[in-house]
Formats: structure tokens, C-alpha cells, sequence
């Protein structure tokens, strides 16, 4: 069975004027279905394509694993943002930041110096680890799942993912995420999930 591109959860128009049309074109459809076309080829009449992305993700390094986590890390960052997002979260998923980090505002902090700082292309990610939240960053394709933590929330920091609305400043970027399109409901959900 063929790995397929997942339908994005809002259209394609729906993050203006924070992402372009554009954006979303070349990032979901170039970038994101590169991944998944990338994958198809790899595995075709090998085992792995009866597989789970999350078993080859779990499974395989290189070139396979790239593919398969980017699929996976690219569906997961869609889900990551909505339109009317951003703000703070509530409820369950508020109380556990400011029992691990303090308060939202340092948790923002902790996150956008992640993002900011992550060297080259990567992803910044809000995740439990052994009962706590946590800020990580990782590099390339490489994904939370692969260190046994289980992700909430993510931002892709690769610059496909701001370059066409942001040119070069990353940090507005995130910080427009933060204050518009970060999907908190989402993080909450992946949360409950993770108990
Ligand atoms: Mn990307």
C-alpha cells in the first residue's frame, strides 16, 4: 500500500496573511509530497511499504527514515497550526506549563530560543517526557518519537517553511505563529493522549 499525502486540516488560503497561498503550495505541495513520493520509491516491493510510517520511522535510518519522518513531522505541523490559533492555552494542557516551566511566558521564551537557535533546518517541539513537559529542537528529520518522547506541538523551522512570507527573519516568523496559528488544541488533545 502507498503512503499518501493527508489531506490538510483547513484550506489553503485559511492561514492569511500569516502563511500565503504560496507558502502553502510550495510547502505542502512541493515540499510535503516530495517526502511522501521520496518514500513510495524508496520501500516500492519492499517490506517496509507494508509498514506503518511510525515503524519505519522507528525502524530505519537514512535516506528512508528521512522521508518517512518528514512525511510524519510535516503532517504533524498542520495539525500544529489553525486559523484564529495562537494566545495561551487552558485548562489541563496550561497547568502542566506552569507546573514544568513556571508560567506560559517562560514556556514562549524557552520555545522561541529553541526555534530561533535550532542551526540550520529542524523543527522545535513542545513534548512529555517521562511525565514532564519539555522544549526540544532537532535537526533535519529527526523527530521526538526517536528519543522517547512523545510530541505535542511543533514548529518547522527549515526556511521552506518561512523564506516565501519571511524572507530571512525567522524570528518573526515564530513569533507570528505564537501570536495567531498555534493550533493549542491540538497540544491539549496530543496531551490527554499521552497519559
Ligand atoms: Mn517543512
Amino acid at each position: 500500500m502507498a503512503f499518501t499525502l493527508l489531506p490538510l486540516p483547513f484550506a489553503r488560503d485559511a492561514l492569511v496573511p500569516y502563511l500565503s497561498s504560496e507558502t502553502i503550495d510550495f510547502h505542502y505541495g512541493k515540499h510535503h509530497q516530495a517526502y511522501v513520493t521520496n518514500l513510495n520509491n524508496l520501500t516500492e516491493g519492499k517490506p517496509q511499504a507494508q509498514q506503518t510510517l511510525e515503524q519505519i520511522i522507528m525502524g530505519t535510518e537514512g535516506p528512508v527514515f528521512n522521508n518517512a519522518a518528514q512525511v510524519w513531522n510535516h503532517t504533524f505541523y498542520w495539525n500544529s497550526l489553525k486559523p484564529k490559533g495562537g494566545g495561551e492555552p487552558r485548562g489541563e494542557l496550561a497547568q502542566a506549563m506552569t507546573r514544568d516551566f513556571g508560567s506560559f511566558a517562560k514556556f514562549k521564551e524557552e520555545f522561541t530560543q529553541a526555534a530561533t537557535t535550532q542551526f540550520g533546518s529542524g523543527w522545535a517541539w513542545l513534548v512529555v517526557e517521562n511525565g514532564k513537559l519539555k522544549v526540544v529542537k532537532t535537526s533535519n528529520a529527526d523527530l521526538p518519537m526517536k528519543h522517547n518522547q512523545t510530541a505535542l506541538l511543533t514548529l518547522d523551522v527549515w526556511e521552506h517553511a518561512y523564506y516565501i512570507d519571511y524572507r530571512n527573519a525567522r524570528p518573526k516568523y515564530i513569533e507570528t505563529m505564537f501570536n495567531n496559528l498555534l493550533n493549542w488544541d491540538f497540544a491539549a488533545k496530543n496531551l490527554s493522549n499521552a497519559k
